[in-house]
């Protein structure tokens, strides 16, 4: 459990090193001037850890089960606690998408809880799904998990969210079952991240597409 308000940045494949050190620069500077109350923390592809240093935290956008070893393309969450990550982003609905399965993402929290990786942990349903059924189903897995992150799969990067009230309440239904601290995803934005922070069951706020220009990110950490 954290005590903050986290407000994480998922870039996902997405910067160049000249782009992440500018944003990285711009946020520190922002933070030590701002001195916001909550967690900061940017999540850029891997390749770009080491080009981003300030007063925020950093985390990885994914992980592997293992520790090392034969294992083509993967990093594991020691590499990422090496690389000073704090947080690494499991179970995001893109890589559920390309297949890894819920068993696979509770091996990863259980790597990262064992590198001293804290792990925020996606889960969300597709459109026309049951909420209530497949969220229950996704919080059977989240064991080694420090904070969850409710994000609907129809709301990320459509502009659409659901309505402040089906956002609290789901919230709510979350944090009665698992007693973790609920993040906010699904295109939050510099226009609705006021309302949606505000609401008393939301602990964070997960941010894709608006996370990639310093000006809309720090609008949302001022929102709040
Ligand atoms: C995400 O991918 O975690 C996300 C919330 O994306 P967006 O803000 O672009 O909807």
């Amino acid at each position: 459990m954290l005590d903050k308000f986290i407000i994480a940045a998922n870039w996902k494949m997405n910067g160049t090193p000249a782009e992440a050190r500018s944003f990285a620069a711009e946020l520190d500077e922002f933070i030590r001037e701002v001195q916001p109350q909550s967690e900061i923390v940017v999540c850029p592809p891997y390749i770009l850890l080491n080009e981003m240093h300030g007063s925020f935290k950093k985390g990885g956008q994914n992980c592997h089960h293992e520790t090392s070893g034969a294992f083509t393309g993967e990093i594991s969450a020691k590499m990422l606690k090496n690389a000073a990550c704090e947080y690494v982003i499991l179970g995001h609905s893109e890589r559920r998408e390309m297949g890894e399965s819920s068993e696979l993402i509770a091996k990863k929290a259980q790597a990262a809880k064992a590198a001293g990786v804290k792990v925020i942990f996606c889960i969300g349903e597709k459109e026309g799904e049951d909420f209530e059924s497949v969220i229950s189903e996704q919080l059977n897995f989240a064991v080694d998990v420090d904070v969850i992150a409710y994000e609907p799969v129809w709301a990320i990067g459509t502009g659409k969210t659901p309505s402040l009230e089906e956002i609290n309440s789901r919230h709510k239904f979350i944090k009665d079952k698992c007693g973790l601290q609920v993040m906010y995803g699904g295109s939050a934005n510099p226009d609705n991240a006021k309302d949606i922070s505000a609401l008393q069951n939301v602990g964070g706020l997960l941010v894709g597409g608006a996370s990639l220009s310093i000006s809309s990110f720090t609008s949302i950490i001022e929102a709040k």
